[in-house]
């Protein structure tokens, strides 16, 4: 039998039928925009900087044999990074990849895209007193990064960037506002400071606080003092609550974890001290792989949390060293620490200045707009060269952020690098500029054109290093053998007026003589 409804019941059902009709469609279209929304997100950008680890100290190989494949060494199965594993396998890494020597010089380069020859902050900043050394130039940056100068992370601040800084600071000494990373463009500073190396690791040791190391002890961290929280661990779980807020409020971010590891004091990581008990190396070699290892947890930590948050498709990540290796394996100029490379941090061989970089999407997804404008192929190694001041310009551009144009950046756009393709627009050049003394190699320059290296010493020292000229050839000789100084005159001639014109391009600072008045400008052989 058919219903039958009165003429009134009749209107409610249709004006009902109507209003849910509405109510579903526009549920609907909100959830269109929420994917559009999500989709049209800047990508957050993660960089992750370990301090003092060279291209040598991890479980994923990144130099390659003639046909171009990963090689292995001894070094490699010394090291266990899982999480640098799963990164390197969704992502490219590069095996010429070049930092700075020593720790400050890195890291103002990544957050003014200059190379140190220009910005001028050529030594490690001490922050307390000039190091410049008894030869350095007079003019060098020994306060680090100033207030008003362009930094990635203002830049990125003003962009709508949430900017977080986790780690290690040394942008500035102690009484001068590079000290502070707040002051630098970051929203949010947790534990930078003046210094490089922390007071101690250990929460027990409230890293450094009260100890005879406090005028180095790691700040904010009061809620893990006394705890067995080791250092690693607690920025980790700090820039994990950093991040997640940032979700939260719905903004994008740029997270700049900056580790004290694998910095000396080499304390060993109790969570890892049993898997290096039985290797053959010293004590201090099996700590420094302990804090290799907790860097490594602290990265798979960040992934899975970003991963946790449903951002990891639009998170891209560069993973990378800030000087070469300085694991406590040999001397600084042989063939020890960074295994078959010869040197070590501070060192003008290739085992000073080589360091790991990975680049990949927290999580591949071919489909994301973000993605899509910048593909990365998997577990792929790219062999052109690359340097730590290449990241500014690259993040900038691909956050769609502007950088006035008076600020001078010697970086290069990694774009193209990153999708695995050569680039021929990009010259395959090195410029390293070291004009201090002490450290483990004093007052040099070097400088790589494709296979060629050059190394200019300002001063003769008196170790066996006193030459003024060393001249490799590093396709022939990748570990830094067989000087050619004497036996190729017009290739030493060439490459040395390269350095010397890239030095001028770089208004480069020299050291002076012993009296002080005059630049020690390099001498064409
Ligand atoms: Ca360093």
């Amino acid at each position: 039998m058919r219903p039958h409804y009165s003429r009134i019941t009749r209107l409610i059902i249709l004006n009902s039928l109507v209003l849910f009709l509405f109510l579903v469609s526009g549920l609907n279209s909100a959830v269109d925009a929420n994917i559009q929304k999500k989709q049209k997100q800047k990508p957050n950008i993660v960089v992750f900087l370990v301090d003092d680890m060279g291209v040598m100290d991890t479980s994923v190989p990144f130099l390659t044999d003639a046909k171009g494949q990963p090689k292995r060494y001894p070094l490699n199965d010394f090291y266990i990074t899982p999480s640098m594993e799963r990164l390197a396998k969704q992502g490219i890494r590069f095996n010429n990849f070049y930092a700075m020597s020593v720790c400050s010089p890195t890291r103002i380069s990544i957050m003014t895209g200059q190379n140190a020859a220009r910005h001028h902050a050529t030594n490690w900043i001490n922050p307390t007193k000039n190091n410049r050394g008894p030869q350095g130039p007079p003019e060098w940056n020994w306060e680090g990064l100033k207030k008003n100068d362009i930094t990635l992370a203002r830049l990125l601040q003003k962009n709508g960037y949430e900017t977080i800084h986790v780690g290690k600071g040394h942008f500035g000494a102690r009484d001068f506002p590079g000290a502070n990373p707040a002051n630098l463009g970051f929203d949010i500073n947790i534990a930078g400071a003046s210094f490089g190396a922390p007071g101690s690791y250990y929460g027990e040791k409230k890293y450094g606080l009260g100890t005879r190391r406090a005028h180095h002890a790691v700040p904010h961290l009061e809620k893990y003092h006394g705890t067995e929280t080791f250092l690693t661990e607690a920025i980790t779980i700090e820039a994990n609550a950093a991040v997640t807020a940032a979700v939260e409020a719905d903004k994008p971010f740029f997270l700049y974890m900056a580790h004290y590891a694998v910095h000396a004091p080499f304390d060993s990581d109790p969570r890892f001290a049993a898997h290096y008990k039985n290797s053959d190396k010293p004590k201090a070699a099996q700590a420094f792989a302990t804090l290799i290892e907790g860097m490594d947890k602290s990265l798979g930590d960040i992934l899975d949390q970003i991963e946790k948050l449903g951002v990891a498709e639009n998170t891209l990540v560069f993973f990378l060293g800030d000087n070469g290796s300085d694991a406590p394996l040999g001397h600084q100029h042989a063939v020890a620490c960074a295994a078959p490379l010869r040197g070590k941090k501070g060192a003008h061989y290739e085992g000073g200045m080589r360091v790991p970089f990975i680049a990949a999407w927290a999580k591949s997804n071919p489909g994301n707009p973000n993605q899509k404008r910048l593909p990365i192929p998997a577990d792929t190694i790219q062999t052109q060269t690359a340097a730590v001041q290449d990241l500014f310009p690259t993040i900038l551009n691909f956050t769609g952020t502007k950088s006035p144009e008076k600020h001078v950046v010697d970086g290069l756009r990694l774009d193209k690098l990153l999708t695995g393709n050569p680039d021929s627009s990009r010259e395959q050049t090195f410029l390293m500029h070291y004009p201090h003394s002490p450290h483990r190699s004093n007052y040099f320059t070097s400088y790589r054109n494709g296979d060629w290296k050059v190394i200019y010493h300002y001063v003769p020292s008196k170790d066996s290093e006193g030459s003024h000229y060393q001249l490799y050839n590093l396709a022939a000789d990748p570990f830094e053998q067989n000087n050619l100084a004497d036996s190729k005159p017009k290739q030493l001639r060439k490459m040395m007026q390269q350095l010397i014109a890239s030095m001028e391009s770089h208004n480069g600072l020299y050291p002076v003589t012993k009296d002080g008045s005059k630049p020690l400008r390099p001498k064409l052989p």
